[in-house]
């Protein structure tokens, strides 16, 4: 992949100051969505890391890990599926809680949506504090699955999610 293109995204990768709350510069993944061969670019560096493997399933975090995360499973031929946050799924589920800045979250995945020894993928937006992920790794592990890695768009280092994730390795293409 040419520099010019992470050059590109990088820029196209708008913050949003304020969002959702005061004090969280938001960036908005939208304009790379919007744009044909951005889009086309985004999923193609998540293609990159995953060609050449033997993968079962791509795993995507609600919302915006569904959009990148179904792109991926549809080029690899392979299975996707949604860890969404609780309450939004409808069979039964396997729930992992996690802590955020203030309180607790969860999310969810079906129980029947990895079967022991799925070799699975993880992938989302971005990687801020990692509990979000770090939760979506315990159900896929707790559901038998081979967690192999986890690959975000974005990262914001100052923040060392990827710690949260240990010992999953994880992948990032626009650090910040
Ligand atoms: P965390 O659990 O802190 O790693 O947060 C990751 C989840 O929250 C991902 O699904 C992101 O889409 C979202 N998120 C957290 N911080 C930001 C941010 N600054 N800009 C955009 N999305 C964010």
């Amino acid at each position: 992949m040419a520099m010019g293109i992470l050059a590109k995204l990088r820029a196209a990768v708008r913050d949003v100051p304020d969002f959702p709350k005061k004090g969280i510069v938001f960036k908005d993944i939208t304009p790379v969505l919007s744009d044909p061969a951005l889009f086309r670019a985004s999923i193609d560096l998540f293609l990159e890391r995953c060609r050449g493997r033997k993968i079962d399933k791509i795993v995507g975090i609600d919302a915006r890990g569904f959009v990148f995360g179904s792109a991926v499973a549809y080029e690899l031929g392979v299975g996707f599926v949604p860890i969404r946050k609780r309450g939004k799924l409808p069979y039964q589920t396997e729930v992992a809680k996690y802590s955020l800045e203030y309180g607790e979250a969860e999310m969810e995945m079906h129980v029947d949506a990895i079967i022991a020894g799925d070799r699975v993928v993880l992938l989302d937006d971005l990687l801020a504090t990692g509990g979000t992920s770090a939760a979506a790794a315990v159900l896929i592990r707790k559901a038998g699955g081979d967690l192999l890695e986890a690959q975000f768009l974005i990262e914001l280092e100052s923040l060392h999610g990827r710690h949260q994730l240990e010992p999953t390795s994880v992948t990032s293409f626009l650090k910040y």
